[in-house]
């Protein structure tokens, strides 16, 4: 029993805040070689119109790729009705719904206020009840811990938010630092706030490492109760729609942070380190980042078990 789960979100994420498309087969090759390393959950694909990503033009065939390799759970991100209609269909076993804290980033993102973006969730939960109900739906409340665009985000428009959204039915709620503001004190609050108010449903931390705080962050989590844990390999990723940011935190120091600390994770970071070459040879010359693979294992490192 792995003790934390971490949710690689590079193939989503990463590829969509890069300019260039990764070949269909080459993504393919990427996240089969991301599960070989032990990964049991990855957000493979976004269901957006093509004309505004066309990185993720291929999320129905990935989708499909992804659904055989065993012991893996296919996530997918979808902005609206429409999206999940897409990837219900595809066959996924899981979709997140981004949802903007910040109204003021929700209207640039997405064009909806925060009253639309709750109709949204309702007409996606409602279509699942319908016709998909073995699908696992989780919102993941963005820029949870600051803006970009408004600045600082009231802790308690997350709180209500978040009661919002489990009052129409939502069942999972991460909170993400979409532009790599918070600290670990912040985040330690917050999720407790956020636990204390819905409990279990608070389940997921999307933390990037902006500015050097992504594993403080992480470890601020891991201690409010957060066992779910988004990252990228290699960093990659960042958010198109948040000015300045950049980086998801990096799945490898992750993985080794957990690790070393006695916290299973179930990766295998040697099998991990092989993936960032296919990544390699699917996307040459893009930078990928991490602490851990410029530094290699130290000697006499073991597992957790
Ligand atoms: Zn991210």
């Amino acid at each position: 029993m792995s003790e934390v789960l971490i949710s690689e979100v590079g193939p989503r994420d990463g590829l969509q805040s890069i300019a260039r498309t990764m070949a269909t087969q080459d993504k393919c090759a990427w996240i089969k070689s991301l599960a070989d390393a032990g990964l049991r959950e990855i957000e493979v694909a976004s269901f957006v119109p093509a004309k505004l990503l066309p990185q993720m033009a291929d999320a129905a065939e990935v989708v499909t790729f992804a659904k055989e390799l065993p012991d893996l759970l296919v996530t997918a991100l979808v902005p609206n009705v429409k999206g999940a209609a897409a990837a219900f269909a595809s066959g996924v076993h899981k979709i997140t719904i981004p949802f903007s804290a910040s109204e003021a980033h929700s209207l640039s993102n997405v064009r909806k206020t925060h009253l639309q973006m709750l109709e949204e969730v309702a007409a996606i939960l409602a279509l699942r009840q319908d016709r998909y109900p073995h699908v696992q739906i989780e919102t993941s409340l963005s820029t949870a811990f600051g803006c970009s665009i408004a600045g600082p985000v009231p802790e308690d428009t997350v709180l209500r938010l978040a009661n919002e959204l489990v009052a129409i039915g939502v069942e999972e709620i991460g909170l993400a630092d979409t532009t790599g503001y918070a600290n670990p004190a912040q985040v330690r609050r917050l999720f407790d706030r956020m636990r204390s108010e819905i409990g279990d449903r608070c389940t997921s931390a999307h933390l990037h490492n902006t500015r050097g705080l992504g594993l403080a962050n992480a470890l601020a989590a891991y201690q409010a109760g957060i066992r779910i844990f988004d990252s990228s390999m290699g960093g990659i990723g960042g958010c198109p729609f948040a000015p300045g940011a950049s980086g998801n935190v990096v799945t490898e120091d992750l993985v080794f942070m957990f690790e070393s600390m006695g916290i299973a994770t179930g990766v295998d970071l040697e099998k991990l380190m092989l993936a960032r070459d296919v990544f390699a040879r699917g996307l040459p010359d893009e930078p990928t980042y991490g602490m851990l693979p410029a530094a290699g294992l130290p000697k006499g490192f073991t597992y957790a078990s």
